[in-house]
């Protein structure tokens, strides 16, 4: 068996077997090596298991980055339209969800299959599992010492992803080798990722947990990230140690530790104008109007958050003064508070931050450090929303690159 390939790339994820596939179907001789004992762990559990493999919406706004521009030129050459396309050739059943979020009908399995037989079609060679210990760059070649001995190639792609679900074989191998050929990484951090509060802030919430409902939320400035500022319009979850769902998983990207966000739990309704209203021509309690108005667990906690408003809470609500109906819509409109923190890569379904791509070529991900090196998907500093955007990238980035080794 040859150990000398005209590309080897590492990391058979999304990225890795799209940039695999395209290099081997164009002719190239690709070896695909990764360390996991299951292939493309992450694919399996994407999306609830049925993968949300696109969005039909994608776009550069989609996405967070210290350089907002680089993933414009990947994206608008290998689209979503693109990638349906591919997922039709294969027979592959799929339905939109909710916003452009396009899902498997039976399984993310479908999607693995489908990477798997286009790199077949390519003629790429596997290793796995197959770790790499070392890699070197000598005479215009990449040498890696691995389990299968020493691979050779002129060119090299670092598709390794982020560092979130370590359990199922995410490292820091790419930011590890980015360095060693002297590439800046921009700092990491989870996203995608719950938030947390301390005991006793949570304290009255904690009987929450379970309750959704839809709210709009946003953020301040995100740190080092001077135009990026979340607001989505999505649900919300309450769990036992914070706040979770599309909302809270959406803005924990753009939140940077030590700052507010805030939330609209009637979502974009006048609340003020209700209570008004209701005072105004109801014989009800306060406590049945807000309940009416809102989730009923929610209504009885926020009730129970101020003496005045508990007071005022069995009592009729044209008893109520305006300023305290004012004062009640105003928390539950502009709730205002601090994470401690967020649960970490454990449950995070991404990395922010990651290969400083001003030092990469868009159209080839190929290092502009290093001639023949190129970084694919998640372990770049390109980071989609929640909806189909990360694997969007992978999947844009895979070709791109794939289409230039
Ligand atoms: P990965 O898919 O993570 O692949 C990296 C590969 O590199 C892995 O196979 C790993 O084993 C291998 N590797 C790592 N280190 C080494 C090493 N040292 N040596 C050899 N191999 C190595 N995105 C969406 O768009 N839609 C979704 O529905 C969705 N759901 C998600 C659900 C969960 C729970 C999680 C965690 C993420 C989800 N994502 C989703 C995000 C998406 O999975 C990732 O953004 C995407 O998989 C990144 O692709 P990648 O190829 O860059 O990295």
């Amino acid at each position: 068996m040859t150990n000398r390939f005209d590309a080897i790339v590492i990391g058979a994820g999304a990225a890795g077997m799209m940039t695999a596939a395209v290099a081997g179907q164009l002719g190239r001789s690709v070896a695909l090596v990764d360390h996991a004992e299951k292939l493309a762990e992450k694919i399996r559990i994407s999306g609830g298991g049925r993968c949300n493999f696109t969005n039909v919406n994608a776009g550069p706004a989609n996405f967070l980055s210290a350089n907002p521009h680089f993933c414009r030129s990947a994206l608008a050459r290998y689209t979503a339209a693109d990638f349906i396309a591919l997922v039709r050739r294969h027979g592959i059943a799929f339905h939109e969800k909710h916003r452009g979020q396009l899902f498997c009908d039976h399984s993310a399995e479908d999607i693995i299959r489908m990477l798997v037989r286009e790199c077949e079609m390519g003629g790429v060679q596997w290793f796995r599992p197959c770790a790499v210990s070392a890699v070197t760059h000598e005479a215009g070649e990449f040498v890696l010492a691995t389990d299968a001995g020493s691979l050779r190639a002129p060119k090299l792609v670092i598709a390794t992803g982020g560092l979130s679900i370590p359990k199922i074989g995410a490292t820091d191998f790419g930011y590890r080798i980015a360095r060693q050929f002297g590439h800046k990484i921009i700092e990491t951090r989870p996203g995608l990722v719950p938030l947390t509060f301390n005991g006793e802030q949570w304290a009255p919430f904690a009987t929450l947990a379970g309750a959704s409902l839809e709210v709009e939320i946003e953020t301040g400035v995100g740190e080092g990230r001077k135009s990026a500022r979340g607001h989505f319009l999505e649900d919300l979850l309450f769990t036992h140690r914070g706040l979770s769902g599309p909302a809270v998983l959406q803005i924990s990207s753009y939140w940077a530790g030590g700052t507010a966000i805030t939330l609209d739990l009637a979502a974009g309704r006048d609340l003020r104008a209700e209570l008004l209203a209701a005072k105004a021509g109801s014989r009800q309690q306060l406590n049945t109007v807000v309940e009416s108005l809102l989730p009923a667990r929610l209504a009885s906690t926020w009730l129970a958050l101020q003496p005045a408003w508990t007071a005022a809470a069995t009592r009729r609500i044209a008893e109520a003064s305006d300023k305290l109906l004012g004062e009640l819509a105003a928390s539950l409109t502009a709730w205002s508070l601090v994470p401690t923190g967020t649960e970490g890569y454990r449950k995070a379904e991404v990395t922010l931050g990651g290969v400083d791509t001003r030092e990469l070529n868009q159209t080839s991900m190929e290092s502009l450090k290093q001639p023949g090196l190129h970084f694919v998907g998640e372990v770049m500093d390109v980071t989609g929303w929640l909806g189909g955007y990360n694997f969007q990238w992978a999947w844009a980035s895979g070709h791109a690159c794939g289409s230039s080794l």
